[in-house]
């Protein structure tokens, strides 16, 4: 009989998965897998149209398509005065996803260990299975996400090889600090550790917060691996096209993997990709005014209806208390999603997925919304939830 490898049996299927089908069983509004129910802008969408009548539609070179790997590069330098070789510092993959995955492998041994703050980012840890390294975890504690220095001091051991930090985070609309850090890159250059960046969020940022790239601290251009993506900034999720940059040591070692996992992604969409970076600030401002908007009238909502929500500082999502909208008889927040989908019609993420399972009890008491919805999906699941206190 064909059995599945013992690699990927402890996996399960993803959380997003699970969520979006009992979601659409029950006809809730769905707040759980952060993918926009509205569209990219107009101007992207005609580029991607003109690049496959343009003939764009063979294998891009392995690395990306030059005017991808240059756009990249000059997003780098208009927005954080980082300094890259579109030749050699830039490396185009299929989303951050890949590019995670590549890095992993390109920069890791088996029996290493990479650390990583928890919540984790799902991909993050099934990634390291898959080869063979050993995640170390420093926990974010609810409900500011700050982390004890201490403990990310004594996550470093002989065995380090590298840290993933994403900042903005998901789940929890972190930011992380200057500090935060400083702190990091001091450990870093003191262990001569590889620092892996996921920034996808970079763009969607509240309240007048500022994005840091850690490739951009002292010491650290040479051992920063920064990945992002089109995905958040473009609305454009389902297009898969990211890139990992940093020092052409780094960008080597990601591509020898990332040669062979897609060896070459979308070409006319990696073209596209390479006119929506070069929209004007406008763009992006534009981009941080809609999102503001709907964190505050989804936070509002869910302030409304009983649950305790700090601020999120940036990304796609707002983590709720929700001890105090819920009957007493949900117990946990695999519970608490089914009950507001069941009861209330309404698709949140149990945060419990971004951890390990002896530990899942930090954030039972949590939910995660998703704000990246039309402002009609935002008033529809603002009527259900208050409900709640009705
Ligand atoms: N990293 C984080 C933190 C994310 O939240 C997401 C997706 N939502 C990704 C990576 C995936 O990015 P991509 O679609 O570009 O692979
Ligand atoms: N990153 C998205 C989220 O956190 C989901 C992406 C996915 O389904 N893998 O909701």
């Amino acid at each position: 009989m064909p059995r599945m490898a013992n690699r990927v049996a402890p996996f399960g299927t993803t959380i997003f998965a699970e969520i979006n089908t009992i979601a659409r069983q029950h006809g809730a509004v769905n707040l759980g897998q952060g993918a926009p129910d509205f569209d990219g802008p107009p101007e992207v969408l005609r580029s991607a149209i003109e690049a496959v009548n343009a003939a764009l539609n063979q294998y891009a070179p392995g690395i990306g398509l030059p005017m991808a790997r240059a756009a990249v590069a000059d997003h780098a330098q208009r927005f954080y005065g980082q300094r890259l070789d579109p030749e050699s510092e830039v490396l185009i993959t299929a989303g951050a996803t890949e590019a995670m995955f590549a890095a992993i492998l390109g920069l890791s041994d088996p029996d290493d260990e990479i650390i990583v703050f928890a919540p984790t980012y799902d991909s993050y840890v099934p990634n390291m299975r898959m080869a063979g390294v050993r995640p170390r975890y420093v926990y974010l504690d609810p409900p500011h996400w700050t982390f004890d220095p201490a403990a990310l001091e004594a996550a470093f051991t002989p065995k380090t090889r590298a840290i993933i930090v994403n900042t903005p985070h998901n789940p929890t609309g972190k930011i992380y600090s200057p500090e935060e850090l400083r702190l990091i890159a001091e450990l870093c250059q003191r262990h001569d550790v590889t620092a892996i960046t996921d920034e996808v969020y970079e763009h969607i940022l509240y309240d007048d917060q500022r994005h840091t790239r850690l490739a951009t601290l002292p010491g650290m251009a040479d051992r920063t691996l920064t990945i992002s993506s089109l995905g958040k900034t473009f609305s454009v999720t389902g297009w898969k096209i990211g890139w990992a940059v940093g020092a052409a040591p780094l960008v080597t070692a990601v591509n020898r993997a990332h040669q062979f996992i897609t060896y070459s992604v979308a070409t006319p969409l990696q073209a596209a990709g390479a006119e929506a970076l070069r929209l004007p600030d406008a763009y992006y401002r534009g981009v941080q005014g809609d999102y503001q908007r709907r964190r505050d009238f989804l936070l509002t909502a869910l302030r409304g209806a009983g649950f305790e929500a700090p601020t999120p500082q940036g990304g796609y999502f707002i983590i709720a208390d929700w001890r105090g909208a819920a009957p007493s008889s949900v117990q946990d927040d695999v519970a608490f999603a089914q009950w507001l989908i069941r009861e209330v019609g309404v698709a949140c993420i149990p945060p419990s997925a971004f951890y390990e399972p002896a530990e899942k009890h930090r954030v039972a008491h949590l939910a995660r919304f998703a704000v990246c919805k039309k402002d009609e999906t935002l008033q529809a699941a603002a009527a259900r939830l208050a409900k709640i206190r009705g």
